[in-house]
Protein backbone atom coordinates (compact mmCIF):
# COMPACT_ATOMS: atom_id res chain seq x y z
CA UNK A 1 0.00 0.00 0.00
CA UNK A 2 1.51 3.53 -0.82
CA UNK A 3 2.50 5.98 1.87
CA UNK A 4 -0.41 8.51 2.14
CA UNK A 5 0.52 12.33 2.37
CA UNK A 6 -0.27 13.52 6.02
CA UNK A 7 -3.42 15.30 5.62
CA UNK A 8 -4.00 18.53 8.10
CA UNK A 9 -7.65 20.28 7.91
CA UNK A 10 -8.85 23.19 9.59
CA UNK A 11 -12.29 23.66 10.67
CA UNK A 12 -13.24 27.37 11.41
CA UNK A 13 -16.36 26.42 12.52
CA UNK A 14 -18.65 29.98 12.45
CA UNK A 15 -15.62 31.83 12.19
CA UNK A 16 -14.41 34.05 9.78
CA UNK A 17 -15.51 37.23 7.49
CA UNK A 18 -14.05 38.18 4.37
CA UNK A 19 -11.45 40.41 6.35
CA UNK A 20 -9.88 36.86 6.78
CA UNK A 21 -8.72 36.18 3.48
CA UNK A 22 -5.71 37.66 4.53
CA UNK A 23 -5.26 34.38 6.65
CA UNK A 24 -5.79 32.01 4.33
CA UNK A 25 -3.19 33.81 1.46
CA UNK A 26 -0.78 33.57 4.23
CA UNK A 27 -1.41 29.78 4.82
CA UNK A 28 -1.96 29.17 0.92
CA UNK A 29 1.61 30.83 0.46
CA UNK A 30 3.40 28.80 3.08
CA UNK A 31 2.13 25.58 1.85
CA UNK A 32 2.69 26.28 -1.85
CA UNK A 33 6.41 25.74 -0.73
CA UNK A 34 5.10 22.49 0.91
CA UNK A 35 3.57 19.90 -1.55
CA UNK A 36 3.81 17.40 0.76
CA UNK A 37 1.20 17.81 3.25
CA UNK A 38 -2.14 17.47 1.63
CA UNK A 39 -3.76 20.63 3.01
CA UNK A 40 -7.48 21.86 3.84
CA UNK A 41 -9.99 24.58 5.26
CA UNK A 42 -13.06 24.25 5.82
CA UNK A 43 -14.14 27.89 6.38
CA UNK A 44 -17.90 28.74 7.10
CA UNK A 45 -20.20 28.42 3.93
CA UNK A 46 -20.58 31.95 3.01
CA UNK A 47 -16.59 32.18 2.34
CA UNK A 48 -16.53 28.83 0.32
CA UNK A 49 -16.29 30.68 -3.20
CA UNK A 50 -13.69 33.72 -2.20
CA UNK A 51 -11.86 30.89 -0.23
CA UNK A 52 -11.58 28.73 -3.54
CA UNK A 53 -10.42 31.81 -5.16
CA UNK A 54 -7.02 32.03 -3.24
CA UNK A 55 -6.41 28.84 -1.88
CA UNK A 56 -3.58 27.86 -4.54
CA UNK A 57 -3.16 24.16 -3.49
CA UNK A 58 -4.80 24.42 -0.85
CA UNK A 59 -8.56 22.16 -0.90
CA UNK A 60 -11.39 24.00 0.43
CA UNK A 61 -14.09 22.08 2.09
CA UNK A 62 -17.60 22.45 3.34
CA UNK A 63 -18.38 21.80 7.22
CA UNK A 64 -21.24 20.25 6.53
CA UNK A 65 -24.21 19.61 3.69
CA UNK A 66 -27.81 18.42 3.77
CA UNK A 67 -28.83 14.76 2.11
CA UNK A 68 -31.19 16.01 -0.11
CA UNK A 69 -29.82 17.26 -3.36
CA UNK A 70 -33.01 20.57 -2.92
CA UNK A 71 -35.73 21.18 -1.61
CA UNK A 72 -37.75 22.52 1.59
CA UNK A 73 -34.87 22.72 3.76
CA UNK A 74 -34.36 26.56 4.94
CA UNK A 75 -30.82 27.19 6.49
CA UNK A 76 -29.59 23.90 4.21
CA UNK A 77 -26.95 23.30 1.81
CA UNK A 78 -26.41 20.68 -0.71
CA UNK A 79 -23.93 19.26 -1.67
CA UNK A 80 -24.03 20.13 -4.94
CA UNK A 81 -24.44 23.75 -3.88
CA UNK A 82 -20.88 23.36 -1.53
CA UNK A 83 -19.08 22.41 -4.70
CA UNK A 84 -20.78 24.99 -7.16
CA UNK A 85 -19.15 27.48 -4.59
CA UNK A 86 -15.36 26.00 -4.99
CA UNK A 87 -15.39 22.93 -2.26
CA UNK A 88 -14.12 19.39 -3.20
CA UNK A 89 -14.99 17.59 0.08
CA UNK A 90 -17.03 18.51 3.24
CA UNK A 91 -16.87 17.38 6.99
CA UNK A 92 -20.02 15.32 8.14
CA UNK A 93 -21.24 13.69 11.16
CA UNK A 94 -19.01 16.72 13.47
CA UNK A 95 -19.45 16.20 16.91
CA UNK A 96 -21.14 19.78 17.26
CA UNK A 97 -23.93 18.91 14.58
CA UNK A 98 -24.47 15.62 16.29
CA UNK A 99 -24.57 17.14 19.68
CA UNK A 100 -26.44 20.25 18.39
CA UNK A 101 -28.84 19.11 15.10
CA UNK A 102 -29.50 15.97 17.05
CA UNK A 103 -27.45 14.22 14.24
CA UNK A 104 -27.93 10.16 13.65
CA UNK A 105 -25.77 8.13 12.50
CA UNK A 106 -27.82 7.61 10.06
CA UNK A 107 -28.53 11.44 8.84
CA UNK A 108 -24.60 11.10 8.45
CA UNK A 109 -24.66 8.19 6.32
CA UNK A 110 -27.72 10.27 3.99
CA UNK A 111 -24.71 13.44 3.96
CA UNK A 112 -21.70 11.44 3.31
CA UNK A 113 -24.02 9.68 0.46
CA UNK A 114 -24.72 12.88 -1.07
CA UNK A 115 -21.23 14.10 -1.35
CA UNK A 116 -20.48 11.37 -3.14
CA UNK A 117 -23.20 11.36 -5.55
CA UNK A 118 -21.94 15.05 -5.99
CA UNK A 119 -18.64 14.10 -6.64
CA UNK A 120 -17.21 15.06 -3.84
CA UNK A 121 -15.15 13.25 -1.20
CA UNK A 122 -15.53 13.39 2.78
CA UNK A 123 -13.85 13.28 6.12
CA UNK A 124 -16.49 11.46 8.16
CA UNK A 125 -16.33 12.44 12.01
CA UNK A 126 -16.48 9.69 14.93
CA UNK A 127 -16.06 9.75 18.48
CA UNK A 128 -17.03 9.47 22.17
CA UNK A 129 -18.60 11.73 25.07
CA UNK A 130 -16.61 11.45 28.01
CA UNK A 131 -19.27 9.38 29.83
CA UNK A 132 -18.71 7.35 26.97
CA UNK A 133 -14.98 6.57 27.63
CA UNK A 134 -15.34 6.45 31.26
CA UNK A 135 -18.04 3.59 30.43
CA UNK A 136 -14.89 1.54 29.16
CA UNK A 137 -16.98 1.13 25.59
CA UNK A 138 -15.74 3.59 23.94
CA UNK A 139 -13.24 1.71 21.13
CA UNK A 140 -17.06 -0.47 20.75
CA UNK A 141 -18.87 2.72 20.21
CA UNK A 142 -16.59 4.68 17.70
CA UNK A 143 -15.87 1.98 15.33
CA UNK A 144 -19.81 1.56 15.38
CA UNK A 145 -20.37 4.81 14.43
CA UNK A 146 -18.23 4.60 11.55
CA UNK A 147 -19.85 1.16 10.71
CA UNK A 148 -23.36 2.84 10.71
CA UNK A 149 -22.48 5.90 8.78
CA UNK A 150 -20.33 4.49 5.89
CA UNK A 151 -22.21 4.88 2.68
CA UNK A 152 -22.24 0.95 0.77
CA UNK A 153 -20.91 3.27 -2.45
CA UNK A 154 -17.71 3.76 -0.03
CA UNK A 155 -14.52 3.85 -1.69
CA UNK A 156 -10.82 4.18 0.15
CA UNK A 157 -9.59 6.75 -2.23
CA UNK A 158 -13.14 8.42 -1.57
CA UNK A 159 -12.56 8.73 2.36
CA UNK A 160 -10.74 10.72 5.51
CA UNK A 161 -12.10 9.76 9.19
CA UNK A 162 -11.52 11.97 11.79
CA UNK A 163 -11.78 10.67 15.13
CA UNK A 164 -12.58 13.30 17.53
CA UNK A 165 -13.31 12.58 20.95
CA UNK A 166 -16.25 14.82 21.97
CA UNK A 167 -13.92 16.06 25.21
CA UNK A 168 -11.26 16.61 23.48
CA UNK A 169 -12.57 19.60 21.36
CA UNK A 170 -11.98 23.23 22.48
CA UNK A 171 -10.99 22.08 26.06
CA UNK A 172 -7.08 21.47 25.69
CA UNK A 173 -7.52 18.13 26.85
CA UNK A 174 -5.73 15.84 24.73
CA UNK A 175 -6.00 11.40 25.20
CA UNK A 176 -2.81 9.74 26.14
CA UNK A 177 -1.15 8.62 23.21
CA UNK A 178 -1.93 5.06 23.73
CA UNK A 179 -5.92 5.60 23.84
CA UNK A 180 -5.64 7.41 20.77
CA UNK A 181 -3.53 4.97 19.15
CA UNK A 182 -6.14 2.05 20.25
CA UNK A 183 -8.61 4.01 19.30
CA UNK A 184 -6.96 4.75 15.21
CA UNK A 185 -5.75 0.72 15.48
CA UNK A 186 -9.43 0.10 16.06
CA UNK A 187 -10.83 2.03 13.26
CA UNK A 188 -8.37 0.51 11.44
CA UNK A 189 -9.39 -2.39 11.53
CA UNK A 190 -13.01 -1.52 11.30
CA UNK A 191 -12.57 -0.32 7.73
CA UNK A 192 -10.38 -3.26 6.22
CA UNK A 193 -13.52 -5.19 7.57
CA UNK A 194 -16.32 -2.54 5.27
CA UNK A 195 -13.58 -2.04 2.23
CA UNK A 196 -11.72 -4.69 1.78
CA UNK A 197 -7.47 -4.39 1.89
CA UNK A 198 -8.16 -1.09 0.05
CA UNK A 199 -9.24 0.15 3.76
CA UNK A 200 -5.40 0.28 4.86
CA UNK A 201 -5.05 3.83 2.66
CA UNK A 202 -7.72 5.67 4.03
CA UNK A 203 -6.68 8.01 6.16
CA UNK A 204 -7.40 8.55 9.54
CA UNK A 205 -7.22 12.16 11.16
CA UNK A 206 -7.00 12.71 15.07
CA UNK A 207 -8.60 15.92 15.70
CA UNK A 208 -9.51 17.56 19.30
CA UNK A 209 -6.98 20.44 20.68
CA UNK A 210 -4.45 20.18 18.46
CA UNK A 211 -1.76 22.86 18.51
CA UNK A 212 1.69 23.60 17.83
CA UNK A 213 2.96 22.11 21.06
CA UNK A 214 1.12 18.51 20.60
CA UNK A 215 0.90 18.24 16.78
CA UNK A 216 4.42 16.40 16.49
CA UNK A 217 3.88 13.82 19.08
CA UNK A 218 0.00 13.25 17.82
CA UNK A 219 0.83 13.17 14.42
CA UNK A 220 3.52 10.86 14.80
CA UNK A 221 1.53 7.77 16.54
CA UNK A 222 0.53 5.19 14.23
CA UNK A 223 -2.42 5.03 11.89
CA UNK A 224 -2.63 9.08 12.46
CA UNK A 225 -2.52 10.04 9.13
CA UNK A 226 -3.37 13.99 9.88
CA UNK A 227 -5.09 15.96 11.94
CA UNK A 228 -8.60 18.03 12.32
CA UNK A 229 -7.64 21.35 13.77
CA UNK A 230 -10.45 23.81 15.21
CA UNK A 231 -8.89 26.61 17.24
CA UNK A 232 -5.79 26.10 16.13
CA UNK A 233 -6.60 26.92 12.31
CA UNK A 234 -7.68 30.25 12.45
CA UNK A 235 -4.23 32.14 12.75
CA UNK A 236 -1.62 31.34 10.77
CA UNK A 237 1.07 31.78 13.63
CA UNK A 238 -0.60 28.70 15.18
CA UNK A 239 -2.05 26.36 12.11
CA UNK A 240 1.58 26.48 10.10
CA UNK A 241 3.09 24.93 12.72
CA UNK A 242 1.13 22.16 12.73
CA UNK A 243 1.28 21.59 9.19
CA UNK A 244 5.17 22.08 9.74
CA UNK A 245 4.84 19.12 12.21
CA UNK A 246 3.24 16.20 10.08
CA UNK A 247 5.51 13.37 8.93
CA UNK A 248 6.86 13.58 5.52
C1 LIG B 1 -12.90 20.37 15.83
O1 LIG B 1 -13.88 21.04 16.12
O2 LIG B 1 -12.96 19.60 14.86
C2 LIG B 1 -11.70 20.50 16.64
C3 LIG B 1 -10.83 19.55 16.57
O3 LIG B 1 -11.60 21.62 17.44
P1 LIG B 1 -10.34 22.04 18.36
O4 LIG B 1 -9.09 21.79 17.56
O5 LIG B 1 -10.57 23.47 18.66
O6 LIG B 1 -10.40 21.16 19.57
Amino acid sequence: MTQQKSYIVGNWKMNGTQADIAILKAIADAAASDMTVDVGICPPATLIAAFAQGAGGIGVGGQDCHAKATGAHTGCVSAAMLKEAGATFSIVGHSERRADQHETDADVLGKAQALHEAGMSAILCVGETLDERDSGNAIAIVTGQLAASLPDSASADWLSVAYEPVWAIGTGRVPVSEDIAAMHAALRGTLVDLLGAAGASVRILYGGSVNPGNAQEILTIPDVGGALVGGASLKAETFLPIIQAAPR
